[in-house]
């Protein structure tokens, strides 16, 4: 059985063989910290958390690369005005480097908090400002890119007399032109398409590094071809990153790669897909953008109630990563229920004893199958939603079990032990699932519901001293009490 991964660079899966036996390098861009997190962004690092957990479950040696995006970001989408953190921190009388310690560390709660696994290296754009001069030097020799008054720029152009430039997306040259505008005779551009690799900085702005063309600051584009030449040489197996990626980022990185190398980065670039809202992509620029402790403590006003963060992780990997997933209310609501009814039937599981008996060859087989079909699944291109619709199959099977409905020896041991195996194996380590999920749902959550009850009741004999002392006692504690508009009441962890 083979892994099959989806290539976006070929348009279709392709069996997955690694350059070197049993190493993957895998490259995934990483967040721009000059603001929190949202969800949208959680959902691609969540999806490649999982691609990461399964390369190690199937044995391979990954070394993961995820960066940090914390200089070169432009306001204008045209390599033109500030660019973000310098904003932020003079919007905020902060160093521009405490708001990407700030961001950075806030990112790294919310991955914590998701139960996500740190990648193997997590450099920084600004910690790479001399490799990234060094591959600009290296394109402007080669004829690729040229100055303008100590900006670099990238010549599309002249690279798409030898190369497709479109290649990632399978768009030809005039179709890109066509989607842009007219430089007007504004812009110190010699073509639309290029793209600064390096930019000349003016004296107020903050963050700069002196280079052989003065003082300036990094392209975005070119950190990630730098860093990830650096950490996993001219070529490697995996390139990954949101859907939105693809047309400009990505397609600007194999330009560079190409241009400075003579190689394309990557065997397999892999694409998620976006979280959308109301049927538009949750994104900071739209302002759509839920962060994950609103949904943690339920105070986003479009919630109903605080969802836990293995429901939302859960949440996320009901659906294939290449589909949008809509958010809402009732889709968690949903994965809650899921996830408890899963996870009670993986805590029984864990209890059940084989006994032997007379084995039914019908249930032997189907649960066979479910069992087995966990790698199959997720050999087709991860199909996560896959292996958890099986597990949903099998939930029946172990509550019989349990009720003494089925004896556990209608199944040969061997497919029990398996089955304990596999539900283990895929529930906490590939899926990187964990009891958390019992916050919201087991025990402590009976208690919450009392001491709910309790608060209700105060409230209603104007006790208010009571009402207010459940209120800020669970509040130190880290559990959030929240007022619903018809009188209910709802909880969530800070
Ligand atoms: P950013 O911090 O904006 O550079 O984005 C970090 C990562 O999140 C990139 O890989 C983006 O492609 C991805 N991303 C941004 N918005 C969404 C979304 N709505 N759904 C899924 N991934 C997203
Ligand atoms: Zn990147």
């Amino acid at each position: 059985m083979s892994l099959e991964i989806y290539n976006t660079l070929t348009r279709k899966k392709e069996i997955f063989k690694p350059l070197e036996e049993g190493y993957v390098g895998m490259y995934v861009c990483g967040p721009t910290v000059y603001s929190d997190v949202h969800l949208g962004n959680c959902r691609t690092f969540i999806s490649f958390d999982v691609i990461y957990r399964y390369l190690r479950h199937l044995g391979y040696k990954v070394r993961y690369v995820r960066n940090i995006t914390d200089a070169g970001h432009l306001e204008g989408d045209r390599d033109e005005g500030d660019d973000k953190f310098s904003k932020k921190a003079r919007l905020e009388q902060l160093e521009p480097m405490e708001i990407v310690q700030r961001y950075t560390l806030g990112f790294h709660d919310v991955m914590h908090l998701f139960n996500t696994l740190p990648p193997t290296i997590e450099p920084t754009a600004t910690g790479h400002i001399s490799e990234q001069i060094s591959m600009t030097q290296e394109i402007l020799a080669n004829g690729y890119a040229y100055e303008v008054d100590g900006t670099i720029y990238f010549d599309v152009e002249k690279y798409s007399k030898e190369k497709s430039y479109g290649i990632l997306t399978n768009r030809k040259l005039e179709d890109l032109l066509e989607g842009t505008r007219d430089l007007g005779g504004q812009d110190e551009k010699r073509g639309r398409l290029d793209f600064a690799l390096w930019i000349k900085a003016k004296p107020e702005h903050l963050m700069q590094w002196p280079s052989p063309w003065g003082m300036g600051f990094p392209g975005w584009h070119i950190e990630c071809s730098a860093m990830s030449n650096k950490y996993l040489g001219k070529r490697f197996d995996l390139h990954g990153g949101g859907m939105d990626l693809a047309a400009t980022h990505h397609t600007n990185e194999i330009a560079q790669n190409e241009a400075c190398f003579k190689e394309s980065p990557a065997q397999i670039w892999m694409h998620t897909n976006m979280l959308t809202v109301n049927g538009t992509r949750m994104s900071k620029s739209l302002g759509n953008g839920f962060l994950p402790h609103e949904l943690f403590t339920g105070s986003h006003p479009l919630l109903d109630k605080a969802y836990s963060p293995m429901t939302v992780r859960f949440f996320m990997l009901q659906t294939h990563y290449r589909s949008t997933l809509d958010f809402s209310n009732e889709a968690l609501q949903a994965s809650e229920k899921g996830l408890k009814r899963l996870w009670d039937a993986f805590e029984t599981l864990q209890k059940l004893t084989h006994t032997s008996s007379e084995v039914d060859a019908e249930l032997e087989e189907k649960v066979l199958k479910f069992v087995n079909g966990f790698d199959e699944s997720m050999n087709d291109d991860f199909n996560t939603a896959k292996v958890l619709a099986n597990m949903f199959e099998l939930v029946p099977i172990i509550n019989s079990f349990k009720d003494g409905l089925i004896q556990i020896g209608a199944i040969t041991a061997e497919t029990f032990k398996l089955f304990k195996n596999n539900m283990t194996v895929y529930l906490t380590d590939v899926f990187g699932l964990k009891a958390d999920a019992k916050v919201n749902n087991g025990k402590l959550s009976n208690v919450l519901d009392l001491l709910i009850e309790m608060r209700k009741e105060a409230k209603a004999k104007k006790d208010f001293a009571t009402s207010d002392k459940i209120r800020n006692q669970l509040k130190e504690i880290g559990i959030l009490l929240k007022d619903e508009k018809n009188g209910e009441m709802s909880w969530g962890v800070e």
